[in-house]
């Protein structure tokens, strides 16, 4: 009997993968963090199953087709803990103001004359083809129609944490809070169990919504266990009107309030002081660092390194691709992240190029949650990725190649023939497939 499961196990192992993908280097996201020169990949239908040396691999895992990459990098995707995806429609409308200027003047008179499903859905198309060529895999959004952006990310192959926005004045999916309140737990029902896509409630920030709202949205998220996303701390500004109103800072007041009494996401952070980075870290609220957006708003400089000293869960997100960034590239939020802590430190040791890459979860969570939960919780969030023994997302984490000139040989086809993958297994084993077929597409001329 023994050696009857002992042969099966080495049928098993020789066994012949959907996909074989070769690297110069394959950096992997297990424990000793090994990076694998010559190294390969094997994917059967939508998970990888083998990492490891080429020869081994291709021995073990002969598979055909292959897709052999000698001047790439494979490594596992980006997760981009902070965006706004429609917004790539809204780029180039107004720059170089303050966040509140921006916001009232600009951004939410426009949303309100232009935003419609078509509208999101052309945004989201936009944006997933924008994060693909910069390797990210996951992304977490806060945006209207939030139904319409998750067909998109489905069509797309890729996997995300996506929050449906409430706000106190009319927009454009909803006129009332109560309505949006409705809407995003319609979301949540339509959405429930999706293997790519997880739903969540997305109160805009504390100074756009009612208390009433905002305990209503953290009743709703624990009532579907839905991730709850919100701004918080992005701007002096921000604190100081919540301390002049409430007596107390952001953090403290959504605390007072029980906001942060489940899986939350909050982005910014900006201005966080010992007492909130406390609050955070034993709540398990995970923070979306936002760099470029922070930099370019004037908003200020995040205490990223006192997060990180008090076990907050880090990630970085590049904001909205209108305004607050104009791009959504998180090797970019990696590089401004490192660079802004050594010159606010004036210490170029600190936040080295490997822990931003890696990113930071929390030493003891509190629980050992499934991996969209932790994503969701912003406990392996930006500038981290899927482990490699996790599900590849298809296209998406199979394909996020940092070898350019792969990743954009993939995003291309998928523009070019816009025949992206549906979301179930089958589909996406054809689009691990489909990987092969790059070896016959265009030789790009130049990496970004
Ligand atoms: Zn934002």
């Amino acid at each position: 009997m023994l050696r009857f499961f002992a042969s099966l196990l080495f049928v098993s192992a020789l066994s012949a993968a959907d996909l074989v993908i070769t690297a110069r280097y394959v950096v992997t996201m297990d424990g000793s963090r090994r990076i694998v020169e010559n190294g390969a990949v094997a994917i059967e239908k939508d998970r990888i199953v083998a990492v490891g040396p080429a020869a081994e691999i291709l021995k073990t895992h002969g598979a055909k087709p292959r897709l052999h990459r000698p001047d790439a990098i494979l490594a596992p995707g980006l997760i981009n803990t902070h965006t706004h995806a429609p917004m790539t429609l809204l780029r180039g409308i107004a720059d170089d103001l303050r966040l509140q200027d921006w916001l009232e003047r600009y951004i939410f008179p426009a949303e309100g004359k232009n935003v419609s499903p078509e509208f999101v859905r052309i945004g989201t198309d936009l944006a997933v083809l924008e994060m693909m060529l910069s390797g990210t895999t996951t992304y977490t959004d806060m945006y209207y129609f939030e139904e319409v952006i998750a067909e998109a990310t489905r069509r797309a192959g890729m996997r995300a944490v996506l929050g449906q926005t409430i706000i106190g004045f009319p927009v454009p999916d909803a006129k009332t809070p109560a309505d949006a309140l409705r809407r995003t737990e319609a979301f949540l029902k339509q959405f429930a169990g999706d293997p790519l896509i997880t739903p969540a409630v997305a109160p805009h920030a504390i100074y756009t919504n009612s208390d009433e709202t905002l305990r209503a949205a953290r009743t709703l998220a624990n009532q579907y266990g839905a991730p709850l996303l919100i701004h918080l701390s992005e701007t002096r500004k921000e604190n100081d009107d919540t301390q002049k109103q409430r007596g107390l800072s952001p953090t403290q007041a959504l605390e007072k309030l029980g906001v942060l009494t489940g899986r939350t996401v909050a982005a910014h952070g900006v201005w966080l002081d010992d007492n909130d980075i406390a609050t955070l870290a034993r709540r398990g609220v995970g923070v979306a660092h936002c760099p470029s957006s922070n930099m370019k708003l004037a908003s200020g400089i995040a205490p990223v390194l006192k997060l990180l000293r008090m076990d907050v869960a880090l990630g970085l997100g590049p904001d909205g691709p209108a305004g607050s960034n104009n791009d959504l590239n998180l090797f970019e939020e990696m590089d401004l992240a490192g660079k802004l802590a050594k010159v606010s430190a004036n210490d170029p040791t600190v936040l080295p190029a490997a822990k931003l890459f890696h990113g930071h979860h929390r030493r003891r969570p509190r629980a050992r949650p499934a991996e969209r939960d932790r994503v969701a919780r912003g406990g392996q969030t930006g500038g981290s990725h899927h482990r490699f023994s996790g599900r590849a997302t298809g296209r998406a984490a199979v394909q996020r190649l940092l070898g350019a000139r792969l990743c954009l040989e993939g995003c291309r086809r998928a523009g070019r023939r816009r025949q992206w993958p549906r979301g179930g297994p089958a589909a996406r084993a054809a689009n691990a497939r489909s990987g092969a077929r790059a070896r016959r597409g265009p030789r790009l001329r130049r990496a970004h």
